[in-house]
């Protein structure tokens, strides 16, 4: 009989553990790739065939299809047979934590891999951080270079071997290796690097790890402090690599579905309630958690006596990482641990945030790319993102693909990133190079518009604006398969097709049509992006109002008044949030992206609705500084945690409460049963709960991000589905 499986089925080991389950069975036939298919015949026990297949399913193989088909040939033997040179796999497969296997052969005394710090095989390793082109075979990776042993030649030739036609497969005597350079580029050799390096990083040096697509500065978590002034970050949180599962319980409390994601194939960093090690995460109720996901991680681990350590990018924060020696050598660290192989793909770790069984991408890249969203149009589409946590998307043959994260567009090194990795994403996954449309934000000051500029005339391709937060919409709209929603689209700073910095949105949304039916009230950004980095500005500007002045004084005062009138608007949510978080004297200094709000959440995850505010909403807007004026004149310093705790969440509840309520109310005057919740803001648990709590009791369900990014990383993938949809109407 014929038996066709469809699913991930390719590129995946499902051929190897087909055939050797038909050879261990005793049957005779064949398993072919057809198409997106597997083609398999054989000529009996088909159930306990199946169950075997079942049984032993390759980690990253899925099958949603099994169809059977009468076949009645004989064969003499069972064979894989190749299929046509040249054929463009369907998938490209992202970078897959080392698998058990492969972790039992590192800690094996008598494997010919014992402790070589790249074993992997057909279900796990790096891969798309390799990749040069397409087909993926070896001489189109950064594995082209080292030329498979005998002993490999061997294993990657055997139909039941594990590594039968894995690309990268090598030795400790064919492959890459590690070697340990100190702070003057100087060749400390290769015997031994990897202890020498842990028993540095255990007397508390700052150490640099060349990983599988970047570089990695890592030191012990005993010396965290030492490590936030060496690097001039004092509040930033820092992603801490943890032994394994047990020693992750330590840090933070750990869910099911948590503890399974740690595990998970893609080895995410999880953002986790936390319970010690304040210093990693200064001021935030969450750690930032991930397990060893390559053998040098493994090795290393079994060589360090701390348990954990802080493993953070090492680049400027969004700038584009680092990757190659020479720029290694410039961040001036004590010690490195360097191997030769080149990284042609940067591929940052991801970063991800659960609530209720969704998954909140902060950042989606190793372990996730290149996996594609599936549309229903057919255009090719190219969209380049906002300004802040960019990705770049292309879409073709009903898929869209999302690059990795790219960083900051006000970066030059970001920009480079960005079309770099557009152009390979391309090469990877289209057939020609086409391009019907070229899709950017409408705020004219973000450089990520160069880089649309240059697909758009390089292919002769229209160029298209698209409102930030209808971006946004449209990104949460694609994540759950809906057509239209009532959406509230909360983040930091988006730009508004009025010229103002919008933020606090209340959209009724579909793919080809937005409208804005509510903010919240307009307060002006004193001296613009200055108030962003300052946001006693805000307060100032807040309270000016009812002419009462706060933190500034005099000729200060002066100036400041002056500015406001020149000073451009803002109704965000996320402003709102920095107002308050400093009002109340949690945090008014920002020393990195979204601090204050972060900062603030701690408290809003504490507080409880003890004190009541009045709120006026007049024609779709929510007027945010009556409560601060309210606020002001309940409060008699000082204020105890609790009081600060419940003063924060009942102000916060108040606002989101009433931008809840237009959201609802536009549901019902619409017929629409939805109501969605998008943007950075999104992020925010206590915030996302209000929301749901209001939602509910209005008999309306709440939509929330599982693919797609809630903040910038997904502007991409919204700007190219309204773009696609309008070319294709
Ligand atoms: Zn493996
Ligand atoms: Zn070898």
């Amino acid at each position: 009989m014929k038996l066709i499986f469809k699913g991930v089925v390719q590129g995946v080991g499902f051929r190897p553990t087909i055939y050797r389950i038909a050879k261990k069975l005793d049957l005779k036939g064949y398993v072919l790739n057809k198409g997106s298919e597997v083609e398999v015949v054989i000529d009996s026990k088909k159930d306990e065939f199946l169950k075997q297949v079942e049984k032993h399913l390759p980690s990253i193989a899925k099958i949603t299809n099994i169809i059977e088909r009468k076949d009645d040939r004989t064969f003499d033997d069972f064979q894989i047979i190749h299929s046509e040179k040249g054929e463009k796999q369907s998938l490209i497969p992202y970078d897959i934590g080392i698998c058990k296997d492969c972790q039992k052969e590192l800690f094996d005394e008598n494997d010919r891999r014992y402790h070589f710090p790249f074993t992997n095989c057909t279900v796990c390793g790096a891969r798309y951080s390799l990749v040069q082109d397409v087909p993926y075979d070896r001489e189109r990776t950064s594995m082209k270079n080292f030329k498979l042993c005998k002993d490999c030649q061997r294993e990657y030739e055997n139909p039941l071997n594990r590594r039968y036609h894995a690309q990268t497969i090598s030795c400790p005597k064919c492959g890459p290796s590690y070697r340990l350079y100190d702070k003057n580029k100087k060749d400390l050799g290769e015997k031994n690097a990897i202890k020498r390096f842990a028993g540095l990083i255990d007397t508390g040096k700052i150490g640099v790890i060349k990983a599988w697509g970047g570089m990695h500065l890592c030191c012990n978590i005993n010396k965290i402090s030492r490590f936030r002034e060496w690097y001039g970050r004092p509040q930033k949180a820092f992603a801490i690599m943890v032994k394994n599962i047990e020693i992750a319980k330590k840090y933070g409390k750990i869910t099911e579905d948590e503890k399974k994601l740690l595990l998970s194939k893609n080895k995410p960093i999880v953002l986790i309630e936390k319970i010690r090690l304040d210093e990693a995460s200064p001021g935030l109720n969450t750690i930032g958690l991930f397990l060893p996901y390559t053998g040098l991680h493994n090795i290393l681990f079994s060589y360090l006596k701390a348990d954990a350590m802080v493993m953070t990018s090492s680049n400027i924060p969004g700038e584009a990482m680092i990757t190659t020696d020479e720029e290694a050598f410039s961040i001036d660290a004590d010690i490195y641990l360097l191997h030769n192989r080149p990284i042609p793909n940067r591929v940052d770790d991801s970063v991800v945030r659960l609530w209720k069984g969704n998954t909140f991408f902060i950042r989606k890249s190793r372990g996730y790319v290149p996996e594609p969203i599936a549309i229903s149009y057919n255009k090719r589409v190219l969209s380049v993102g906002a300004g802040e946590n960019i990705t770049g998307a292309i879409s073709h043959d009903k898929n869209i693909f999302t690059t990795q994260y790219i960083g900051n567009s006000k970066y030059y090194s970001a920009i480079e990133f960005l079309e770099e990795s557009l152009r390979h994403m391309m090469k990877l996954t289209m057939k020609k190079p086409i391009i019907d449309a070229v899709v950017q934000d409408l705020h004219p000051g973000y450089n990520s518009r160069n880089v649309a500029k240059i697909f758009s005339e390089e292919f002769s391709a229209p160029l298209f604006d698209v409102q930030h937060h209808w971006a946004h919409a449209a990104s949460l709209l694609i994540d759950n398969n809906l057509d239209e929603s009532v959406i509230l689209a909360v983040d930091g700073l988006g730009y508004g097709s009025d010229g103002n910095f919008w933020g606090g949105e209340v959209l009724v949304s579909n793919f080809n049509n937005f409208k804005r039916v509510g903010h919240l009230e307009y307060i002006p950004l004193v001296g613009g992006d200055q108030a962003t980095r300052d946001p006693r500005r805000l307060v100032f500007a807040i309270f000016l109002k009812f002419g009462k002045q706060k933190f500034f004084t005099g000729s200060e005062a002066e100036i400041l008044s002056k500015i406001i009138k020149k000073s451009p608007m803002s109704c965000s949510l996320g402003r709102f949030l920095d107002a308050l978080s400093c009002y109340l004297n949690i945090c008014c200094k920002r020393t990195y992206d979204g601090e204050l709000a972060m900062k603030l959440e701690k408290y809003l995850a504490n507080g409880k609705a003890r004190y009541t505010f009045d709120i006026d909403v007049k024609k779709g807007i929510v007027n945010t500084t009556n409560i601060f004026r309210q606020i002001d004149e309940m409060i008699k310093p000082p204020l105890s945690e609790k009081q600060i705790a419940d003063l924060a969440y009942s102000m916060v509840k108040t606002a989101v409460d009433a931008l809840t309520d237009i959201a609802i109310d536009q549901a019902h005057k619409n017929n629409i049963r939805t109501i969605g919740l998008t943007g950075g803001v999104s992020y925010n648990i206590p915030i996302t709960e209000i929301v749901e709590e209001r939602v509910k009791n209005a008999g309306l369900s709440l939509i929330v991000h599982n693919r797609v990014p809630n903040g910038d990383g997904g502007i991409s993938i919204g700007q190219n589905v309204i773009i696609g949809h309008k070319l294709s109407t």
